[in-house]
């Protein structure tokens, strides 16, 4: 497929260069029906142009969905830098990303994602104001992960009501995969809440913190999917969710932050054929989104958890779409997103 087609339902696609500062990026808008485009800047060492864009269209149409969903007045897109960001990153690269944001007037908001940081935000802030996810020192929240894992918990209570018709976690067991940024936190709203948590890591120094701080249980990071509890939290990798692990799990909900569980979107029918209910992850981990999108209007810590809130009973109508409309939930979700952006999209000026 050529790169035109694949991009045919994007708004913009912007491939810039700067050979001075060595940046290479590419940024996609794929909507700016609810507001300006906001997504995340991943700096990640593509082997090739391609595999750059495949992701990066991937993820900004994601983040149509996930801000439609999350109520907020944004479309979704999302950048690129093909770089390694343990080598490549210094300030000359980051603000000659920041001059290409800025050119485009707005309708793109970069963030923090995989392999960039707060303080790179804060670098990328001296050439524009489309920027988000920077430091308190600059007026930003700082890092959204303990808000992302807020609302992670709250989207596990809906699951547990939705199941159980008990939306407490007290005494429900919980397997968290990957205690870093988010898991950590979580691992510590869900002990505080009478939990039996079980977490898993590769890294010895981030289970070594969970276990000090909270007394929680640990699993080998390769029987975590498999263990026996009510709840699985997959909070690492995107594509946990699959034809290969799909049959191993013996959970009755997933509910985790990581981005792009499913390794396709059809896992979620195979999960549901099990008997397990899946809490589609954009809609589960939107806290972070929420909260750095606050710093556009003046970042209020109240005023995000009562949007963060607000994820529960959005859940509880992706589950009524897809039961009244007998499709998966991850389906249900997109469905959601869609009925909210035509509903406002349509209203007179
Ligand atoms: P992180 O890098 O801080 O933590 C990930 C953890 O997973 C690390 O501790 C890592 O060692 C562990 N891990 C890696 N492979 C593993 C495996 N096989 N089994 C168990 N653990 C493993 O990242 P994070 O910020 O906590 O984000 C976690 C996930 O949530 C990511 O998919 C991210 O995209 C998504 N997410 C994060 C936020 C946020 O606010 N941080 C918001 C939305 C979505």
């Amino acid at each position: 497929m050529g790169v035109l087609s694949k991009a045919r339902n994007f708004e913009r696609v912007v491939f810039a260069q700067d050979p001075k500062a060595e940046l290479r990026a590419i940024i996609a808008i794929h909507s700016t029906r609810l507001g300006p485009a906001l997504g995340g800047c991943r700096i990640q060492p593509y082997r090739t142009e391609e595999a750059a864009l495949d992701d990066v269209l991937r993820l900004a149409e994601s983040m149509t969905w996930k801000a439609a969903a999350a109520g907020l007045d944004l479309g979704g897109g999302k950048a690129v830098i093909m770089a390694d960001p343990a080598r490549d990153i210094d300030e000359a690269l980051l603000r000659a990303f920041g001059r290409v944001v800025d050119s485009l007037g707005g309708r793109y908001i970069t963030s923090v994602d995989v392999g960039s940081n707060v303080e790179d935000m804060d670098e990328i802030r001296r050439e524009t104001r489309w920027v988000v996810g920077v430091s308190p020192a600059y007026g930003g929240s700082g890092d959204p992960s303990p808000i992302t894992a807020e609302g992670v918990a709250v989207a596990m209570r809906s699951c547990a009501y939705q199941v159980w018709r008990d939306p407490s976690m007290k005494g429900r067991r919980v397997g968290i995969q990957g205690v870093g940024k988010v898991g950590y936190h979580l691992a510590g709203i869900l002990s505080k809440e009478g939990a039996e948590v079980v977490v898993s890591d590769p890294s010895v120094d981030s289970l070594g913190r969970a276990v000090a701080d909270f007394g929680v249980e640990t699993s080998p990071p390769d029987q975590i999917l498999e263990l026996e509890c009510d709840v699985l939290a997959p909070c690492a990798l995107g594509g946990v969710l699959n034809e290969e692990t799909i049959p191993r799990l013996k959970c009755r909900v997933v509910c985790g932050a990581a981005n792009n569980q499913l390794a396709q979107v059809e896992d979620a029918d195979a999960l549901g054929d099990a008997g397990i209910l899946y809490a589609p992850d954009f809609i589960v981990n939107a806290g972070g989104l929420i909260s750095v999108a606050d710093e556009l209007i003046g970042w209020n810590r109240d005023r995000v958890l009562r949007r963060v809130e607000k994820v529960g009973r959005t859940l509880l109508d992706v589950f009524h779409i897809a039961q009244v409309r007998n499709i998966g939930t991850a389906r249900a979700a997109i469905e959601y997103a869609k009925q909210r952006m035509r509903t406002i999209s349509a209203l007179n000026r």
